[in-house]
C-alpha cells in the first residue's frame, strides 16, 4: 500500500521556454491552487528553474526540477520528459547548449519558409527572438508573431496553416535521438519519463513500439493523463504501462492562463497510484 500522492504537477513550462508565466509566476500558481510537488518541464532548458533558487514558496510548494527534451524516434519528434535531474550536471548544460543551438537554426529556416509561403518579411526573426525573451525559441512564439501581423487570427489557426506536423514551418531538424535523451537525463541522476504518447498523432499500434523501444532504452515511466487526453485513451495507455511493467507519471502540460481549458495541478486522476513514478522518487 501506497502512502497518498501529494497534489502534483510533472509537467509545466513557463516563460524560459514557451509558457507565458514567468517561472515565479508558475509557482504561486501553483501554490494558490494548491499544488505541493510541481515539476517545472521547459523545452530544451533548465533556466527559468535556476531562477526560483531560494524563492520563499518553495517551501509550500515543493519543487522538483525537470526538462522537456524535443528528440527524434523513428523520424519522428517526440517529447521525453526528465524528472528529478542534476540541473548542475555539465553533461546535461552541455547537451542543452547543443538543443539551443538546433533551436536558434531552426528558427532562421522557420522565417524563409514563412517568407517563402507569402508572409510578409517585417522582422519576423527579430520578433519571434522578442517575444521568446532570450528563452527556448519555439514554434509558439512564431504563431504569436503570425497573430501579432494579422496573417492569422490565433495560434491555433497558426498552427493549423504554417506552423503544425507537416505544414511550412514545421522545419524538420537532427534532433538527438531518443536513446541520447533518455542517457542524458539518466546521468544527470533524472528518469525519463515518455511525454503525451497520444499526441504524437501516431496510431495506437505505432505508440506500442513506441513504448516498447522505450523502455529497452532505460525509460521509466509514460505520462498516460494530462490536458485533453480522453478517457478512453487513458485507460489505454494505463494497460499499456501494465504489460510493459513501466511506470506513469501525468501533468497539465500547463503554458498559459490564457488557455482556459488547462491549469496548473489539473489533469484526470491516474488510475492505479502504486504505479505512479512518484512512489520512487518521493
Ligand atoms: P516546438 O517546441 O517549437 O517544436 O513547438 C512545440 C510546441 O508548440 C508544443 O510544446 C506546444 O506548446 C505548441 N503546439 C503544438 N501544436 C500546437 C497546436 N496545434 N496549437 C497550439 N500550440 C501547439
Ligand atoms: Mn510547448
Ligand atoms: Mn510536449
Ligand atoms: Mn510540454
Amino acid at each position: 500500500m501506497v502512502a497518498a500522492l501529494p497534489k502534483y504537477d510533472l509537467h509545466t513550462h513557463s516563460t524560459a521556454s514557451d509558457g507565458t508565466l514567468p517561472p515565479e509566476e508558475l509557482l504561486s500558481r501553483a501554490a494558490e491552487r494548491g499544488v505541493e510537488l510541481l515539476s517545472l518541464t521547459d523545452h530544451d532548458t533548465v533556466a527559468g528553474i535556476d531562477l526560483l533558487k531560494g524563492h520563499p514558496l518553495l517551501d509550500t510548494v515543493r519543487l522538483m526540477s525537470g526538462v522537456e527534451l524535443t528528440a527524434s524516434w523513428s523520424g519522428r519528434m517526440v517529447h521525453i520528459v526528465g524528472l528529478n535531474i542534476d540541473t548542475q550536471s555539465a553533461q546535461l548544460r552541455r547537451y542543452l547548449e547543443g538543443l539551443e543551438r538546433l533551436r536558434n537554426e531552426r528558427a532562421e529556416k522557420i522565417c524563409q519558409r514563412l517568407v517563402k509561403a507569402g508572409v510578409p518579411d517585417n522582422e519576423l526573426l527579430a520578433r519571434a527572438k522578442k517575444i521568446a525573451g532570450g528563452g527556448s525559441i519555439g514554434r509558439p512564439h512564431f504563431a504569436q508573431v503570425l497573430v501579432e501581423a494579422g496573417v492569422v487570427n490565433n495560434a491555433q489557426a497558426a498552427f493549423k496553416n504554417y506552423l503544425g506536423a507537416g505544414k511550412t514551418g514545421d522545419v524538420k531538424m537532427q534532433w538527438p535521438t531518443f536513446n541520447e535523451a533518455i542517457d542524458v537525463i539518466r546521468r544527470a541522476g533524472g528518469e525519463a519519463v515518455l511525454a503525451h504518447p497520444t499526441k504524437y498523432k501516431m496510431t495506437f499500434t505505432k505508440i506500442r513500439t513506441l513504448v516498447t523501444d522505450f523502455v529497452q532504452a532505460g525509460g521509466a515511466a509514460i505520462e498516460v493523463s494530462y490536458t485533453g487526453i480522453t478517457p478512453n485513451h487513458q485507460a489505454d495507455l494505463e494497460r499499456l504501462a501494465a504489460q510493459k511493467e513501466i511506470l506513469v507519471s501525468a501533468g497539465s502540460d500547463f503554458h498559459s492562463p490564457g488557455q482556459s481549458w488547462t491549469d496548473v495541478g489539473k489533469f484526470p486522476a491516474v488510475k492505479d497510484p502504486e504505479r505512479h513514478i512518484l512512489t520512487q522518487l518521493l
